[in-house]
């Protein structure tokens, strides 16, 4: 019987793969012989990238040197944050590429505190990404020490009751800081709503993307959204550490300040001006000088999720969320697996977690068979979960099915019993 259902699933990614109108985009990037379900960690390599950064080193900066800075690089930042407000409803003048997401965030989140200074209270979920919150802590304990953090929990560890966050929110909420798409369970909130009640109590929200850009449409001004970061190197797939992003509303630029007065957001760094005078665009929330190679890449990765359409890979990653569940009830449930991401498609992400007390050496026997078998890759989140990640881009049916069937395989033959329940390095 599983048999069969197998054989049913296989033939079903097979013929969605081929009807599939963004499959050409997999031979885009380079090939190798592991099917990859990590792309919500660290995207893969688009095979342009390698031209590229060849081109970045061995001409501009290898020959032409410091030239290359008015010949090739000045621009280059704008030009990204440019692609990148088209991913995110914003306009051009509202985002930044710079830094990485956890300074992004230390910088707007410090702004938003001290331009709400009436109120000492900050509101989160228990869910935000680690980095977030040790920043939020951080900052109460260092700079703001009579503000305290309120942390809204999850009922069912997979989503957050929108109502517990309403009733959270006060008069004294400074701001608001949260997920877009939660990093563990996936679970998506209704941005548009939660700005609205924010905004009905004067409070700010300040969003991190990273979870969410170039896998969902969003649509920062539409929503009415204050302030956002993000991450370039998950579905952006700019490359390890690639140069995360941030967004202010254009009405709150003159409002809030950078707490890291440093000469990249001086109005004009290059005059060496003894006096700190904030330029007054988004360029105020710079720090330094851009990384070039780590810039570089991301505008190949934006331009191949413009060029696919964020709807349609919005639609196939919903598609092929679908089809994971189906196939992780079919055959995973009765082995003990649970899912631990939202059913309801407008509250999911672009990713499956999947829950089991052996996670840890069921996604080792995955990475290194014991057997010959294809490698498969997905990621591990302690203590229990394993997270299937589907960048429509690249990720096919046939990966997905594959993914599953090889799960079940090392349940039916118990070959996570060959590894360590000892979790070790980046997981
Ligand atoms: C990946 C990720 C980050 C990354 O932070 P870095 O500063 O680049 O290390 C931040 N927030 C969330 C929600 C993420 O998923």
């Amino acid at each position: 019987m599983a048999f069969d259902l197998l054989t049913a699933y296989r033939n079903k990614a097979k013929s969605l793969d081929d009807k599939d109108a963004l499959a050409s985009f997999k031979s885009q990037f380079v090939a190798n012989d592991v099917i990859y379900l990590d792309g919500n960690s660290l995207g893969k390599l688009p095979l342009a990238t390698i031209s590229l950064m060849q081109e970045s080193i061995e001409k501009n900066w290898g020959d032409r040197l410091i030239r290359s800075w008015n010949e090739n690089w000045i621009d280059l930042p704008n030009r990204i944050a440019g692609k990148i407000a088209k991913l995110i409803g914003a306009r051009e003048d509202e985002v930044l590429v710079s830094d990485s997401t956890s300074i992004n965030l230390y910088k707007l989140a410090f702004a938003a505190l001290q331009y709400k200074s009436n109120k000492n209270e900050i509101l989160t979920d228990s869910f935000n990404f680690p980095s977030d919150l040790y920043i939020l802590n951080g900052l109460i304990k260092n700079h703001f020490h009579q503000h305290h953090l309120k942390v809204i929990n999850s009922k069912d560890g997979i989503s957050i009751d929108i109502k517990d966050l309403e009733d959270g929110i006060n008069e004294n909420t400074a701001f608001i800081c949260l997920s877009h798409v939660q990093y563990k369970s996936a679970y998506q909130y209704d941005m548009h709503r939660v700005n609205d009640l924010a905004s009905k109590k004067n409070a700010l929200v300040l969003w991190d993307l990273s979870h969410a850009v170039g896998a969902v449409p969003i649509k920062l001004n539409e929503w009415n959204a204050d302030l956002a970061v993000g991450c370039t190197y998950k579905y952006l797939n700019g490359g390890p550490g690639a140069s995360a992003f941030l967004y202010v509303k254009k009405e709150l630029q003159e409002k809030l300040n950078n707490p890291i007065q440093a000469w990249f957001a001086h109005e004009k760094p290059f005059d060496f001006d003894g006096n700190f005078i904030p330029s007054n665009s988004i360029q105020k929330f710079a720090t330094s000088t851009p990384a070039i190679l780590s810039l570089a890449p991301i505008e190949i990765g934006v331009d191949m999720i413009l060029k696919a359409g964020l709807e349609n890979i919005r639609n196939k990653g919903l598609s092929q969320s679908n089809f994971l569940i189906e196939m992780i009830r079919d055959f995973l449930e009765v082995l003990g697996f649970s899912i631990l991401s939202p059913i309801f498609e407008n509250q999911r992400g672009s990713h499956i977690s999947i829950q089991h007390p052996e996670a840890w050496r069921i996604n080792q026997a995955m990475i290194n068979p014991i057997k010959n078998t294809t490698v498969i890759i997905p990621d591990f989140r302690p203590p229990n979960t394993i997270r299937l990640g589907i960048a429509p881009l690249y990720t096919s049916y046939s990966d997905l099915f594959h993914g599953i069937e090889r799960i079940y395989t090392i349940m039916q033959e118990k070959e996570y019993l060959h590894f360590s329940r000892e979790a070790k390095g980046v997981v």
